[in-house]
């Protein structure tokens, strides 16, 4: 039996992935804005890679070629699905499955390999099969990088960029070079703006001080365009960081207060006794404070 249809299946597979592969990076590294999340992904796929290596070894003299088709595709499962997610817990699966889709693959490929060939001519058999799945990885990057007319998912995975420039329906209210205002598509009280920076920031500690100005002189500014309009009791604004960010891209929430509009600061459940505590915490602060300058 020839390895062509080996060779040829895999190269087509190599070229898939590879091409939305850059992409797949470019939305972890959004969707885990620290180093530590995405570290984790990374360590979940090589982690239930290996995890089902010893599982599958059993198996994979019976079933080599079904396991190799189910790797490709669980892989294109994974890859057709990835535009869609947005949360961590999401990516973390997908990472799960492409894990195990690894093993699956790298180890069947390997089986074939050896089965299709004789001991003693196996070196141009696995030079053929390493050279085209190599050329299709390298076009894969080729024409990875040029297809950017395409969907703006992939291009851009962050919802947050992609509200902030323009590239989906929004009702902005203000704009400037660095910021858009647009309206909250749940408002809290009418008048619910939001303020994004244009460029991707995840976090409050992430901006750069002319956009950290700029979002507070724009929070100034429409502050005073509300009070105009709305007459309220006074102004709210929040910004929520780490996995209260639900955009896990910047952004200012200001609206209008009302004596009875219901809205609450709601104070947590407290068991760490942190009123207890104001001096240590006092100390602890000032100590890291003093060591940001
Ligand atoms: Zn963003």
């Amino acid at each position: 039996m020839d390895t062509k249809w080996l060779i040829r299946s895999q190269s087509i597979v190599t070229l898939a992935a590879g091409m939305i592969y850059p992409y797949y990076l470019l939305f972890l590294k959004n969707l885990g804005n620290s180093y530590s999340k995405y570290g984790l992904a990374f360590a979940v796929f090589t982690i239930s890679s290996a995890a089902v290596s010893q599982w599958l070894g059993s198996r994979l003299d019976r079933h080599g070629i079904r396991l190799l088709t189910w790797s490709s595709v669980g892989m294109m499962a994974a890859m057709l699905i990835f535009p869609w997610i947005t949360s961590y817990s999401w990516v973390l699966a997908l990472q799960l499955l492409m894990g195990v889709c690894n093993a699956m693959q790298k180890m069947s490929e390997r089986l074939l390999l050896a089965d299709y060939t004789e001991k003693g001519e196996r070196g141009p058999v696995i030079g053929n099969f390493h050279f085209w799945t190599s050329v299709a990885s390298g076009f894969a990057v080729i024409l990875g990088g040029q297809g950017r007319g395409g969907s703006d998912v992939l291009d851009d995975p962050c919802l947050g960029c992609r509200l902030a420039n323009n590239r989906l329906e929004a009702h902005i209210v203000y704009e400037t070079e660095a910021v858009t205002c647009l309206l909250d598509h749940a408002p809290l009280n009418e008048g619910h703006i939001l303020i994004l920076p244009k460029q991707h920031y995840a976090d409050v500690d992430d901006l750069d001080e002319s956009t950290a100005i700029e979002i507070m002189l724009t929070s100034a500014k429409l502050a005073k365009a509300l009070k105009d309009i709305f007459r309220p009791d006074g102004i709210t604004m929040i910004q929520n960081g780490g996995i209260f960010n639900d955009l896990t891209h910047y952004h200012m929430h200001i609206f209008p207060r009302y004596k009875e509009d219901g809205f609450a600061w709601q104070e947590p459940a407290d068991s760490s006794n942190a009123a207890g505590r104001l001096a240590e915490t006092g100390e602890m602060l000032r100590e890291a404070i003093g060591l940001l300058r």
